[in-house]
């Protein structure tokens, strides 16, 4: 795909030609599983890409990322400013999970729900060819895989 599709493009032929790669295969998102993960376990509280992955369709990854350490770190410091118990952690770990889930549950079950519809090539073009009559309901597809600004 690199020879025959990205170098048609001479500013990427440039950077393939010359660069100095950093793994030796390219590192693609065909491997990676976008299922659903448990935000908590053990206690360990998850973040980021280990909290879930939204699918590359919808794109925002690392803004997501930032926005959950953002959650969390604002979460954490108010509960060491009371002080940790037993019953404090287990309310911690509650609000963690409700604002993880207010800011992020709906976008990631959105992104797996249109990524099923790029599983093949005849649905692909449908699908793109058919929002491509519905503007409206793409902005409003998009809006509900992307967040608002803190
Ligand atoms: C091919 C690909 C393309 C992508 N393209 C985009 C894009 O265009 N836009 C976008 O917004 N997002 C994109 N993403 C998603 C984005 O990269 C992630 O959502 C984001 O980086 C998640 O941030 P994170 O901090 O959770 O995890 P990461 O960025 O993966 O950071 C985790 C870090 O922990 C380190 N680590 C792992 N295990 C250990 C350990 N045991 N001890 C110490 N350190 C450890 C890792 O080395 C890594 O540095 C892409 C992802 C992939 C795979």
């Amino acid at each position: 795909m690199e020879k025959l599709v990205l170098m048609k493009n001479p500013f990427l032929k440039d950077v393939f030609e010359h660069a100095d790669f950093v793994w030796t295969r390219p590192e693609t998102i065909n491997e990676i599983a976008f299922d659903s993960k448990p935000l908590i376990e053990n206690h360990i509280l998850m973040c980021g890409d280990t909290a879930g992955m939204i699918t590359p369709l919808c794109g925002n990854g690392m803004a997501m990322a930032f926005h959950a350490a953002k959650i969390l770190s604002d979460i954490i410091i108010s509960g060491c400013d009371k002080g940790f118990d037993n019953q404090s952690r287990t309310q911690l770990e509650q609000a963690y999970q409700q604002q993880w889930q207010k800011q992020f549950g709906l976008r990631l079950r959105t992104g797996r729900y249109i990524q099923r519809f790029f599983g093949s090539e005849i649905l692909s073009e449908a699908v793109i060819g058919g929002l491509k009559y519905f503007p409206a309901l793409t902005r409003y597809l998009v809006k509900q895989t992307h967040g608002s600004t803190i």
